[in-house]
């Protein structure tokens, strides 16, 4: 029982092979089980059915001991290195974000009793995390450079420092400015805003985005379908929000149809470019089109915002260059490329064209 834990996960590392067909098993690996697990008829079955899903069975039949389980920490390594490489459908199937600062926190405690191979794919996920755009927790990873700091992470930090993308370059001299200052304070977001701010550099807009993708999925703000019986705008919510077992509502528009449900899991889409369904009613979105061999979709006009004010959030450099800040609207990985951005606005604004008036779809 202690040591299962290949035969409970040996199929997750598909969740970060370059096949999109691979992971995209896996995906449905991971749905299909959390299936088993609402379906389940007693707390042994739903222990179980835990006991296989991430990152529940992660924590399951160990303390978090290091060495002792190389195994247990070769598979919460996995799970921190899907999210560096694939954070979007990191974040759809299985995001937490305290399991990601809680790992990321016990290696961090136990960093002397770290043995070489350990080490080695933690500065392998530092300079991952430095070429792409900042997410949520991310400021672990400098707290864990910190401490790992060693000549061979320094020599591959000046590297990217010589990075074509001028955000890679500007992530690389932060984390080298932390690693090269004890006096400094613990990393956090206002330190790297403080750091650019060094560099005559400054994060803008001012004001973040609003936590847009929890109140969608806590159905406080509609999700906008497409009525299964006159194809017209429908609206998604739950009217009573914040329950143990809450009741959405979607109701249509244009013709009488309603109708309410109680989710037991929220499903996932495919990220293939075909058509995305909303996760309670499964009735397709009604703001999404085909783009470019995928899919521009998004929720609500709320997310819609979000993700504009995303693509034009830049920090603005002297000389007018601009990079991705840390805005945690949760994108795609197609769309983070800076030069996709203008036809990628061009995009939102013709979704934005179709949201049907009136005040049930805003
Ligand atoms: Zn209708």
């Amino acid at each position: 029982m202690a040591d299962d834990w290949d035969e409970r996960f040996g199929w997750a590392w598909d969740l970060i092979s370059e096949d999109p067909a691979r992971r995209d098993s896996a995906h449905l690996r991971l749905d299909e089980l959390r299936m088993a697990r609402a379906g389940a008829a007693t707390r042994q079955q739903h222990e179980e059915a835990s006991r296989r899903l991430l990152p529940d069975g992660l924590w399951i039949g160990s303390r978090p001991g290091l060495v002792r389980l190389p195994r247990a920490v070769r598979y919460r390594l996995l799970y921190l290195d899907w999210e560096v490489r694939f954070p979007h459908e990191w974040a759809w199937h299985a995001r937490s974000w305290s399991t990601k600062t809680s790992l990321l926190r016990t290696f961090h405690q136990h960093v002397d009793e770290l043995p070489d191979w350990i080490r080695t794919v933690l500065t392998d996920l530092i300079l991952l995390v430095v070429a792409r755009p900042h997410r949520l927790g991310d400021e672990r990873y400098a707290r864990l450079a910190r401490v790992l700091a060693d000549d061979p992470l320094r020599d591959r930090l000046r590297e990217l420092g010589e990075h074509a993308d001028e955000g890679v370059r500007l992530r690389a001299g932060y984390l080298t400015w932390v690693i090269g200052r004890r006096i400094l304070p613990e990393p956090k977001p206002s330190q790297w805003r403080d750091y650019l701010q060094t560099l005559g550099l400054v994060e803008e807009p001012a004001q973040r985005s609003p936590a847009i993708l929890s109140q969608v999925d806590q159905g406080r703000v509609p999700t906008l379908v497409r009525c299964p019986r006159c194809d017209g705008p429908a609206a998604a919510v739950c009217p009573v929000p914040g329950q143990d077992r809450p009741v959405w509502r979607v109701t249509c528009a244009d013709c009488p149809y309603t109708a309410s449900r109680r989710p037991e899991f929220k499903q996932g889409n495919r990220w293939d470019g075909s058509v995305v369904h909303d996760p309670v009613f499964r009735l397709p979105l009604w703001l999404q089109q085909p783009y470019a061999g995928s899919r521009l979709w998004a929720y609500g006009t709320g997310h819609l915002d979000a993700i504009e004010q995303h693509l034009r959030a830049r920090v603005r450099l002297a000389d007018g260059g601009a990079y991705l800040p840390a805005y945690q609207v949760d994108l795609p990985d197609w769309m983070m490329p800076l030069d996709r951005r203008d036809e990628l606005l061009a995009g939102i604004a013709a979704l934005r064209a179709t949201v049907p008036a009136g005040p049930a779809t805003r």
